[in-house]
């Protein structure tokens, strides 16, 4: 059993600037297991990017193309635990000789193998006696090879011998294009702009992504409502939030006082004229909701108030967000001002 995963194919990984490279090299190894210069193949990113789904997609294709090949996926933690056992047991040699017959070993998160000697040393000569032989090696890597801590250097050296590639972030046109296929795969319609909102606010992570999606079409069915952008970015608020842990207090005072056209000192004044107020009001409302600060912390930080002074304003601006369409275009402005790069 080769433990692939067959939900993780070359037909449903899209492709795009951030991939290419990795996707095409990928493609040619399944072709020529062994044959290539890229071996290993040396896949690296930050979590949810894809390495796991391409790892399986070359497998897989091996398989498709060489039923003959022997063909094994496993997780380097796996592997840790199966090296253990078999330690145990007085297995080393039966461990050591399963893993020289594969033709192609695909080695998923091998930075695992970190600060462990006994399991550095025998992936070691596996690794050396599937090279001699011809076989084809797959890694993947939350870090480059000369990023990775605590690992031999003979061993790291070997990591670069073939062709070592980075998995970077989707840019926007790969998300949409993975959102729309999620969308496809799960028999659902969204609106474009429903689609754009979430490819323009979730960039760093397609586990992030997909997942975003999922909670939407749960919250959607839960309430029996239908998907729009409201209820979309109500039910991402939160993530987005914990992306946009850069914007400051100070910033959002400064972006509110210029939208109103009033000063930063009207703003912290005690003043109770009406535009003032609301200005005031909208800036503890967007701390709140931006910044981990706590209510009272606002408070001192926006003219001095008290943490119930915030709690109003949050209260008064959910009000006029619901009742006042005018006051709702401003809190929709200002939101998009503050979710867009910074
Ligand atoms: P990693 O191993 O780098 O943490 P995964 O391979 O587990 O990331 O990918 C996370 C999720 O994103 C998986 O569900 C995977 O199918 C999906 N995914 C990643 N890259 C792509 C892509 N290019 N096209 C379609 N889905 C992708
Ligand atoms: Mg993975």
């Amino acid at each position: 059993d080769s433990q692939l995963n067959t939900n993780y194919t070359f037909d449903n990984f899209i492709e795009g600037d951030s991939n290419r490279l990795a996707r095409s090299a990928g493609k040619q190894i399944a072709k020529r297991p062994g044959g290539t210069s890229f071996n290993p193949l040396f896949i690296y990113s930050s979590v949810g990017l894809g390495k796991t789904h391409l790892a399986h997609a070359i497998g897989l294709e091996v398989k498709r193309i060489q039923a003959e090949k022997t063909v094994l996926y496993v997780s380097m933690e796996k592997f840790c635990q199966q090296f253990q056992e078999a330690t145990k047991s007085n297995n080393r040699n039966d461990f050591i000789h399963f893993y020289q017959m594969i033709d192609v070993l695909i080695v998923d998160d091998i930075h695992f193998i970190s600060g462990k000697k006994g399991t550095q040393e025998v992936f070691f000569h596996i690794f050396n006696h599937l090279h001699q032989n011809g076989k084809q090696i797959i890694l993947t890597s939350d870090k480059s090879p000369v990023d990775i801590q605590d690992v031999e250097q003979r061993l790291i050296s070997r990591f670069k011998w073939g062709l070592s590639t980075e998995i970077q972030s989707p840019d926007y046109t790969t998300r949409l294009a993975i959102l729309q296929q999620k969308m496809e795969f799960d028999g659902i319609a969204l609106s474009e702009e429903v689609l754009d909102y979430i490819a323009k606010n979730i960039k760093t992570n397609i586990r992030e992504l997909e997942g975003s999606l999922n909670s939407i079409i749960a919250q959607a069915t839960f309430n029996k409502k239908e998907i729009t952008l409201e209820l979309v970015e109500k039910t991402l608020s939160n993530l987005i939030t914990n992306s946009k842990k850069d914007i400051t207090i100070e910033y959002i005072q400064n972006l509110v006082c210029d939208y109103f056209k009033v000063s930063i000192d009207a703003l912290q004044s005690k003043t109770r004229k009406r535009d003032i107020v609301q200005a005031r009001q909208l800036a503890m409302y967007f701390a709140k909701k931006y910044t981990n600060a706590s209510l009272s912390s606002i408070g001192i930080q926006i003219g001095k108030r008290d943490h119930a002074t915030v709690l109003h304003a949050c209260k008064t601006v959910d009000n006029l967000f619901e009742t006042d369409k005018l006051f709702k275009s401003y809190v929709d402005d200002l939101n998009k001002k503050l979710t867009s790069d910074i």
